[in-house]
């Protein structure tokens, strides 16, 4: 018998950013380099955060190699800031011509970068900018850890603390991904598992993998309606994951995480900020012990109702808390910059208002 040959090995991607490279793939690269040489870049990269050309303590020549091999994936398109310089948002071109959005957001106790993980979304949620304009591709590992890269520098002379996965996409569809870069967050820029936050629409499978992962990132879920016939108009992801399949799915990540749970509510007018459905929404959420989010919907051009008032958001909290569930009103940041919760369409909308001033 003829043996068959082997087939031959997919060519490796292209890394679309200095930060796809692995440690070993640098060092074969700095392969001409005395040996220090790939810690002193390592270092750079990460606990610097700085760019090659930025790396004065290497020689000129190899600074200027380096830029050429060590590219940016995100090139700065424009950067616009809002509530007096404590929102930045970034639009980002990426090198085949799609663009993402990336949040910086400093508060008194906390700096937070929020950052897409796809351009786009497949998930198709109504009232969601991001939803509404369809998917495009996943981003690579690198592309997602240059957002935090951006949010390290752009925060300065403040510590970076915060990382939530809330912007472009859903994370849990690109699971591999996304998760190669919470290890490299994690292991490489020092931000703590407990600082990092997943969002997520609801995808059952990739909840019971993060119920087995080695770290102990937070997980918030997108609920938005407790009722599985309201839900899968709002969520259509609902139609494939009902409620009681994800139920199980968090009841799971609870119990081995040993980490809350959080509940991300949009508040629409008149469509589930009823009585009825904090009723609902309460039922989901106590046996979980999660902690809900309340916020009013944003604005997007694709969709016509609007935000819940304030009086009825704060009967929304009410009722919850009386319903013995945990719940806050979440602050809107970024709403006239088109940077708030579920307004990130890559357009890049809002008046540009100079260089930010991040408190
Ligand atoms: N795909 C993930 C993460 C990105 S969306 C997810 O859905 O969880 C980030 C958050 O913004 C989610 O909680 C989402 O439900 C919410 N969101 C989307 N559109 C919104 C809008 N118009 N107003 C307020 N929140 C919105
Ligand atoms: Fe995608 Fe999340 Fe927007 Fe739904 S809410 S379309 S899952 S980004």
């Amino acid at each position: 018998m003829t043996p068959v040959p082997p087939a031959p090995a997919p060519p490796a991607p292209a890394p679309r950013s200095a930060y796809d490279l692995s440690r070993e793939e640098l060092a074969g690269l700095l392969a001409d380099e005395p040996p220090y040489r790939v810690r002193q870049v390592w270092d750079g990269l990460h606990r610097r955060a700085r760019r090659p050309g930025e790396m004065t303590d290497l020689p000129r020549s190899l600074r200027e190699r380096l830029e050429g091999a060590l590219p940016v994936a995100l090139g700065e398109i424009s950067r616009r800031s809002a509530d007096g310089g404590g929102t930045v948002k970034w639009l980002f071109e990426l090198a085949d011509g799609r663009r993402v959005e990336t949040v910086l957001m400093a508060y008194p106790d906390r700096v937070t970068v929020c950052v897409s993980t796809q351009a786009g979304c497949a998930m198709g949620c109504a009232f969601c900018a991001t939803g509404q304009s369809g998917f495009e591709r996943h981003l690579s590992a690198g592309e997602i850890v240059e957002q935090v890269v951006a949010g390290i520098r752009a925060a300065r002379p403040r510590r970076l603390s915060n990382v939530v996965f809330m912007g472009m996409g859903e994370p849990l569809a690109n699971y591999g991904r996304t998760w190669a870069a919470i290890e490299r967050i994690h292991g490489e820029l020092g931000i703590s598992a407990r600082h990092l936050t997943l969002s997520t629409v609801g995808l059952v499978p990739g909840i019971r993998r993060l119920a087995r992962a080695t770290l102990p990132v937070n997980l918030a879920l997108s609920l938005h309606a407790a009722n599985d016939e309201l839900r899968d108009r709002l969520v259509p992801m609902n139609r494939r994951y009902p409620l009681a399949a994800l139920a199980e799915a968090c009841a799971e990540y609870v119990a081995a995480s040993k980490r809350r749970l959080s509940i991300e509510w949009a508040l629409i007018d008149g469509t589930n900020d009823r009585p009825s459905d904090m009723a609902e929404l309460a039922e989901f959420a106590r046996p979980l012990g999660a902690h809900v989010n309340l916020i009013p919907l944003n604005p997007t051009p694709g969709y016509a109702p609007g935000g819940s008032p304030p009086h009825r958001v704060a009967d929304a909290r009410d009722t919850l808390l009386r319903l013995g569930v945990n719940a806050t009103v979440r602050a809107t940041r970024g709403v006239e910059i088109g940077a708030a919760c579920g307004q990130l369409a890559a357009r890049g909308t809002g008046p540009v208002v100079g260089l930010p001033r991040v408190r």
